[in-house]
């Protein structure tokens, strides 16, 4: 039967190269390298010299090494990702890493040189016609060139960071991996993994979800000497950078590899912390349904329902690929191949990575999706997500080469939300079960507090700690005042915090690791409202722009890029807009939960 063929659906990974051991990797490798060496030969020291035409064709060159490269990267990273623990797998990863060093610092000097060149004969090749395709690339490369230093100052600063930045990164995921905790689950004390653990936070027994929250914090606040340390140190370092680099907020170097000004990320948080209400007033319901009078941190994610949907594979994707069908052909055509070819691994295996992904590697080169399917309802809204990315990558591929491929951060997750909403409102439309609809209702709502509020509120924080170090060293207590002071202000008196909530800061990695990548999630989520707002109001004729948007990959500035589908993100009034819409989704809620 089919059925059980697509439960094992694996993904085939032989158009980048037949295996691991295949001798074609390390002879691609061996020929890039010999590649990237007569290049450097061919134009050290040329660069600022170039003319359009010339520059033109050393960028192309340079793309197709990136193209090259991503190929063997890709497949080192794929193969990996589904067999963790085999050798050959960990070795060609790391035998990978390092060509890619070497190659990244062979290549280095033309990135160094354009920077370098004179800003009026900078503009007049970024005007030219011959480098049309290159003039945001070009341009994006330059804005970093007033925070860039000498060569060797560069390379001291890279050098420097393996035992300084990477390594207190490192310490910090090492230490908080190896976290084991117990926790009473159904009767039995289990060691459970961090990941395990927090998973609990959506189980029906009340006293199950607070002994993880707690045991989970707990051992995050038994490593506070050690934790808010590497913060400090982190944080200082940070400091010391921008001071080295010139600029002038902590913020800012985020937003300028992002293209966006400060002006519209205040916008956005201003808008979002104005409508902390709504959390409150969708709290205050949820406890009232589940008849809890001091709702608690540990009862956000709480189920509505004792039973669990159950979806098999076959149905998820029956569901995914109409929910797209409905809303145009070609999203159904492009998500239908990822099943048809292959590009799809589908079970959760021993020694596969945990979660989902979606891998868009280079224009010519096939895009992956990994899934760790488990017939949960939440599954088939993972696989809706990752399509979209997938159907972004694939579109964007069609018309931007290597350069101007990958959206920018502010637009990454544009296809994939906007792919998740095609399918809960195709699944409200069909279920006829009031509590599965109910279910899906409050996801939905659960969704935009946790992708909207909580990231905001997390990048609120992240301001004032960095602030606060700028004054000095940061105690413990300091960091967590600031995380429940952020707290009172999304909770209001609808949540009641727990003892170990204070120790929340020290357990987000994001707000050390990814600086400020937070206020990119609750940015995207409430773009793709606005932008399903005006499919909803426009009905087929939004199609294409929508599209349009898909297919512009990386290849200009986001306010450029959605100024085509009639969004302008400088208006203030823009995020607004889409609270209002979180807001009808709670009336909505509330309309399905009166009798
Ligand atoms: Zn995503």
């Amino acid at each position: 039967m089919a059925l059980a063929s697509e439960k094992s659906l694996r993904w085939d990974l032989s158009p980048l190269y037949p295996s691991v051991d295949s001798p074609m990797l390390a002879d691609d490798m061996q020929a890039i390298a010999d590649d990237a060496r007569t290049f450097a030969e061919r134009f050290r020291g040329k660069v600022a010299a170039m003319r359009p035409a010339e520059l033109s064709d050393a960028l192309r060159q340079l793309e197709a090494f990136n193209a090259r490269m991503m190929k063997i990267h890709g497949f080192a990273m794929l193969a990996f990702s589904t067999d963790t623990q085999n050798a050959r797998t960990k070795d060609l990863l790391d035998k990978t890493r390092i060509w890619g060093t070497d190659l990244h610092n062979q290549l280095q000097f033309f990135d160094l040189e354009i920077k370098a060149v004179p800003e009026s004969d900078f503009q007049r090749l970024a005007d030219a016609p011959e480098l049309h395709d290159y003039r945001y690339f070009l341009l994006q490369e330059r804005k970093f060139a007033p925070h860039s230093l000498g060569e060797s100052e560069e390379r001291l600063m890279a050098l420097k960071s393996i035992t300084g930045d990477a390594a207190w990164s490192q310490l910090y995921e090492e230490v908080t991996s190896l976290i084991r905790v117990k926790v009473r689950v159904d009767g039995e004390l289990e060691e459970l993994s961090l990941e395990e653990a927090r998973a609990l936070s959506t189980h029906p027994d009340r006293a199950q979800r607070e002994n993880a929250r707690t045991a989970v914090l707990s051992a995050f606040a038994e490593r506070s000497h050690l934790l808010t340390f590497i913060f400090n140190t982190l944080y200082q370092d940070h400091a010391q950078d921008l001071a080295i680099r010139r600029y002038p907020s902590a913020i800012a170097p985020t937003l300028l590899g992002d293209d966006l000004d400060e002006a519209v990320i205040d916008a956005l948080m201003t808008a979002v912390e104005r409508a902390y209400p709504l959390a409150q007033r969708y709290f205050t319901l949820k406890a009232r349904a589940l008849g809890l009078s001091d709702f608690a941190s540990f009862d956000t994610l709480a189920p509505y329902a004792q039973k669990e949907r159950h979806v098999s594979f076959a149905e998820g994707r029956e569901l995914v690929l109409a929910a797209f069908d409905g809303f145009s052909p070609d999203f159904a055509r492009i998500a239908g191949d990822f099943f048809d070819q292959r590009r799809i691994d589908l079970p959760p295996e021993s020694g596969k990575r945990g979660g989902a992904f979606c891998a868009g590697l280079s224009p010519e080169l096939p895009t992956y999706v990994l899934l760790n399917w488990t017939d949960r309802l939440d599954d088939v809204s993972t696989l809706a997500h990752e399509l979209g990315h997938g159907i972004h990558f694939v579109l964007a591929g069609q018309a931007q080469t290597p350069f101007n491929f990958h959206p920018i951060t502010p637009l990454a997750e544009t296809a994939s939300t906007f792919g998740e909403i095609l399918l809960t409102n195709h699944l409200l439309e069909r279920e006829s079960d009031a509590d599965v609809r109910l279910q899906l209702m409050a996801n939905r709502l659960e969704d935009a507090i946790g992708t909207i509020f909580r990231q905001v509120m997390y990048t609120r924080w992240e301001l004032n700690a960095h602030a606060l170090r700028a004054q000095g060293i940061v105690s413990d207590d300091a960091f967590s005042e600031l995380w429940l002071d952020e707290h009172r202000k999304l909770y209001g008196d609808a949540v009641r915090m727990i003892d170990v909530d204070r120790w929340g800061w020290s357990s987000i990695p994001h707000i050390l690791l990814y600086r400020f990548y937070c206020y990119s999630y609750a940015f995207g989520q409430l773009l793709v409202y606005a932008l399903y707002q005006n499919y909803r109001d426009q009905g087929p004729d939004f199609v294409p722009k929508l599209l349009d948007v898909l297919r512009a990959g990386g290849s200009a500035a986001p306010q450029d890029i959605l100024a085509g589908v009639g969004v302008d993100i400088k208006d203030p009034n823009f995020w607004s807009q889409g609270l209002k819409l979180v807001e009808d989704m709670l009336v909505e809620f509330e309309a399905a939960l009166a009798p």
